[in-house]
């Protein structure tokens, strides 16, 4: 999958190239990225990318014309390839989740445009942007770490880039349920010790145990999860059944 990424910052997209799984996934050419400085695409000699707002107010806004001067080189430099879509980081975009980093990591390319200042012009939102795509409900000074985090989450769902194949399908979110505790070596660390059935080496009991786990987490910390996976028929009667267990358990204590 290639990402063509337009930032005034383009230096900070090398942390992704450089570390652990995504670093691999580019080291293998499995994806790739392009970035884009707006700052090239201007004709004033000081290389102004934003002005005034409009209006008055604090704060700068961002100009049309050098995102869009990216946005046809984008276009240029993947001819005869169509560009796929052009999204914007804002946190007025939708909420960017699981299901979504599924979705867009099917693409061959994706424009991801960040943002920096009080705003972009609106103009080129309406002229350029297909989807805005917000990582969460708060406001960060810039689109470099939001548009780093959607790549990440794409990129280890590429095809081969994850070394155990299955490690993506559980990993939270992706049945709809948080992943269950996991545990290392030592068996006994200073008397907290590791949970018997995970030693037993029985796999049908393993996984009875992580199934189970994964759903009591779930109801603790994102019970609107567990409401989501019953809306959606993701949970068995056997399911239902340790949730009912649990939440028996808490009335007895209380
Ligand atoms: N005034 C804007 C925030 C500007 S922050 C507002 O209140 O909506 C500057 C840039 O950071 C934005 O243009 C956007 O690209 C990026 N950004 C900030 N928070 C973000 C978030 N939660 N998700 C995605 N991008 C975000």
């Amino acid at each position: 999958m290639r990402f063509d990424v337009i930032s005034i910052f383009p230096e900070m997209f090398d942390v992704i190239t450089q570390y652990g799984v995504t670093g691999r996934a580019f080291t293998k050419n499995l994806a790739q990225i392009k970035t884009w400085n707006p700052r090239t695409y201007t004709t004033d000699p000081r290389h102004t990318v934003d002005d005034r707002a409009y209006g008055g107010g604090p704060g700068m806004v961002m100009m049309v014309a050098p995102l869009e001067g990216a946005i046809q080189a984008v276009e240029a430099d993947l001819a005869p390839q169509k560009k796929g879509p052009v999204v914007l980081m804002s946190p007025q975009g939708r909420r960017f989740d699981q299901a979504m980093a599924q979705e867009l990591s099917q693409l061959a390319q994706i424009t991801l445009v960040c943002g920096r200042y009080e705003a972009v012009d609106q103009r080129f939102i309406e002229r350029q942007v297909d989807f805005e795509l917000s990582i969460g409900d708060f406001v960060v000074s810039g689109g470099e770490f939001p548009a780093l985090v959607v790549m990440d989450s794409l990129i280890r769902l590429l095809p081969n880039v994850l070394g155990d194949a299955d490690s993506a399908l559980n990993d939270s979110f992706s049945a709809g349920l948080l992943d269950c505790p996991h545990y290392t070596r030592p068996e006994n660390y200073e008397n907290f010790l590791v949970p018997g059935v995970l030693l037993g080496g029985h796999h049908g009991r393993i996984e009875d145990w992580r199934r189970n786990e994964a759903l009591i987490a779930t109801q603790k910390s994102r019970p609107d999860l567990i409401l989501e996976a019953r809306k959606k028929g993701l949970l068995s009667s056997k399911d239902e059944k340790v949730l009912q267990q649990y939440a028996d358990t808490l009335n007895s204590k209380s």
